[in-house]
């Protein structure tokens, strides 16, 4: 793997010596407050599903141990929810993608106490990072925590549109067998240029899970380019305007984070410039793609498929036009709530990044360099956006 997309063990990865530390903590109380999803019976039954409000990371004995008060809550939405209750005075704040605790720089401006924003898993497109920036509250996230976990999701969801397993499934369960009604829009995933919009640890992981399949090239749009050597690994090769990448591709999967520069990324006008029939896959976040756009062009055939588990609000609205959108055959959707970086396994890495990060910071000790997003007073992370 290459340096830029290696993702060690959390354990054995270096410290950096060079940023601004954080003063002691150990010596006093602080509040931390946890924003995650409700986990149900689920969490009852499933002890591992650890980023659950009934769960709380695990962190609970070993934070209230040490003297400090730990708030977990699923309720984050509007001035009477815990969210907006305890920002007030919280000194660190979790929150998760998975149902992500919206920190607006409003309040941002209430969060007289905050210090740490830590993301238990991959993506703070959530926190407003240039507020972050203003107040000198640093952004942290578990880097790497679940990178194979959506890599996995993202080959599966390609397969299943290319293949048209939905609507296949779907005619099994009915008690119908029409073959042909299936087959016709059903192809191989060898021989398609498949091309992603970010190239980083996740884009990377999917081009190398793919070789295997034979596919005729692999592309990618990315203002960090790889090295040669891993481009070569992977036959991938630069595009550097993004419609002729779109123009290119027979599958296009979406890997960059969210940030100004992709919000609403892939809109109606760049859909034009997709190969007609195309699929598309998306795993980053909802709203680097229009939704109505998106809709529109599975209607009209543009696009033959469209699949991903990121929604521009989660939860998504029960009418969310993703949730039942088709294209004219009568399939083409492969959406998923977001769990495709909340498998046991990701949950397991995340959960105990987030203590690291914890630790370190009660302990005055620098965090690892690749989990910080935002530091003091600064973005240190070259993802969101170029700066
Ligand atoms: P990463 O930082 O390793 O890679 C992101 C890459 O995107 C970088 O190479 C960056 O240069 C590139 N990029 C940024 N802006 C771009 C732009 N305008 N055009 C093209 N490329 C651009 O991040 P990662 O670990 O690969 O994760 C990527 C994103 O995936 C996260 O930010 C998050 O939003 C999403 N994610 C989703 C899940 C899930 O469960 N669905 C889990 C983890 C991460």
């Amino acid at each position: 793997m290459f340096s830029r997309l290696a993702t060690r063990p959390l354990a054995t990865r270096p410290l950096a010596r060079t940023l601004a530390t954080p003063t002691k903590q150990w010596d006093r109380g602080m509040k931390v407050l946890a924003i995650l999803y409700r986990g149900g019976e689920a969490a009852r039954q499933e002890p591992r599903l650890l980023g659950t409000v009934e769960n709380e990371l695990g962190l609970r004995s070993w934070l209230e141990s040490q003297g400090h008060e730990f708030i977990v809550s699923d309720s984050k939405e509007g001035p009477n929810s815990d969210l907006h209750k305890h920002i007030t005075d919280a000194e660190v704040v979790i929150t998760t993608p998975f149902h992500p605790g919206y920190l607006t720089r409003d309040l941002i401006d209430k969060a007289k106490n905050l210090k740490v924003c830590v993301t238990a898993g991959v993506g703070s497109d959530h926190v407003d990072l240039n507020a972050a920036v203003e107040r000198k509250i640093q952004v942290l996230e578990v880097t790497g925590s679940n990178v194979t976990s959506v890599a996995e999701h993202v080959v599966m969801s390609i397969l299943l549109l290319v293949r048209n397993f939905v609507p296949a499934h779907e005619m099994i369960e009915r008690g119908d067998w029409q073959v042909s009604d299936v087959a016709r829009n059903a192809f191989d995933l060898e021989g398609k240029v498949v091309g992603t919009i970010g190239a980083g640890r996740i884009g990377y992981r999917v081009l190398e899970r793919l070789m295997p399949f034979d596919t005729k090239e692999h592309l990618y749009y990315d203002y960090n380019s790889l090295p040669a050597e891993a481009e070569k690994k992977v036959r991938a090769r630069r595009v550097e305007d993004l419609k002729a990448l779109v123009s290119q591709c027979d599958v296009v999967t979406v890997n960059c984070p969210l940030h100004e520069g992709t919000r609403n990324l892939v809109n109606a006008d760049l859909l034009k410039h997709f190969k007609k029939g195309a699929w598309l896959v998306n795993t980053a976040r909802g709203a680097i793609c229009d939704k109505d756009a998106v809709a529109a062009a599975l209607k009209s055939g543009q696009l033959s498929g469209y699949a991903g588990d990121v929604w521009n609000v989660q939860p998504a609205p029960k009418d969310h036009v993703w949730r039942t959108m088709k294209n004219a055959l009568g399939g083409g959707n492969g959406m998923v709530p977001h769990y495709s970086g909340t498998t046991l396994d990701a949950q397991a890495r995340y959960a105990a990044g987030t203590r690291s990060i914890l630790e370190n910071y009660l302990k005055g000790k620098p965090q690892e360099p690749a989990n910080i997003i935002v530091g003091i007073g600064k973005y240190e992370t070259k993802a969101y956006g170029q700066r």
